[in-house]
């Protein structure tokens, strides 16, 4: 062997276990096409998130549509996504509760949505529950879980929760106020919150299947993503995730699995994890909690009057 052949193949060693081992991770947005804020219209929303996206080099990301915001003016916005190459899914069309509606009431729902998207192209046949509720009780779960693939859907679980959508509120209700965002500490603030959630429910699944899945990560489509899910995606490459398309996400092996549980509101794994035993308490991340996620963002000093 020559010495350059020698040097090739050590350097190939060493690099291999890094690519076989990255962890894995789908970026989704719940609510799309959501109205406008106090911090910028739907429109400049969508755009800024594209850019996002696009500079972040993401290979795709999944929408999952509410249908009843689709009108003339947003359908526009789903449209500008889907040319961007990125894919819509089915979030029910009123975003009411599973476990309110019932089964047929459920099914209803998420069939007038399932004809709204229709028109779309880069529709994916996957659909998520709002609020991650999946009915009830178990008899009802499977029902809609049945109804649903009658449809032609699959699951279309995540494995991360987070409660993005608060640090997005928190935001906007500075903005309604006339106060002033420290956009510097905000950054960092929702980089850093998310990414021990994303920390903590792949921990999870170390524990509870005995490996690191392929990643579903939920967002919303809100200002917050617009704003800072590109440093959001660089940090996690820093810490050397990988960043693929929900499409390859959902063959992983849990996919096939429907955890015979009715804990689901927190997403595949920890409902793996509770059908496995695992106590309830142990199954959410401290930062999905409204008071404290209150008390941090004041200490974090993001907002000033
Ligand atoms: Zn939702």
């Amino acid at each position: 062997m020559s010495k350059l052949i020698l040097r090739y193949t050590l350097v190939a060693i060493f690099l291999i276990p890094f690519s076989a081992f990255a962890r894995e991770i789908a970026i989704t947005f719940d609510d799309a096409p959501t109205p406008d804020s106090a911090l910028m219209t739907g429109m400049e929303r969508t755009t800024k998130l594209i850019a996002a996206l696009q500079k972040a080099n993401v290979p795709d990301a999944l929408f999952y549509v509410k249908a009843d915001y689709i009108n003339p003016q947003t359908s526009a916005r789903l449209e500008q996504y889907t040319q961007a190459g990125f894919h819509l899914a089915n979030h029910s069309f009123s975003h009411v509760s599973a476990n309110e509606l019932g089964v047929d009431a459920y099914a209803v729902d998420a069939y007038k949505a399932h004809l709204q998207l229709k028109s779309f192209d880069n529709v994916v046949m996957y659909h998520r529950f709002p609020y991650l509720h999946y009915g009830k009780e178990l008899a009802s779960i499977n029902k809609l879980q049945q109804l649903l693939a009658e449809l032609g859907y699959k699951d279309g679980y995540v494995t991360i929760d987070n409660f993005d959508w608060y640090i997005n509120a928190l935001l906007v209700k500075a903005a309604e106020e006339g106060k002033s965002i420290n956009y510097e500490r905000a950054r960092y603030f929702y980089v850093n919150t998310l990414y021990d959630n994303i920390e903590f429910y792949d921990a999870l699944a170390e524990k509870s299947l005995g490996r690191s899945p392929r990643h579903v990560l939920l967002l919303h489509e809100n200002d917050a993503a617009a704003l800072f899910v590109a440093d959001l995606i660089e940090h996690l490459r820093n810490k050397g995730w990988k960043i693929i398309s929900s499409q390859r996400a959902y063959q992983d092996k849990i996919a096939k699995d429907f955890p015979q549980t009715e804990f689901h509101k927190q997403g595949r794994i920890a409902a793996i994890a509770h059908a496995k035993g695992i106590p309830e308490a142990e199954l959410r991340h401290v930062s999905e909690d409204v008071d404290y996620l209150s008390n941090a963002f004041s200490a974090a000093k993001v907002i000033s009057d």
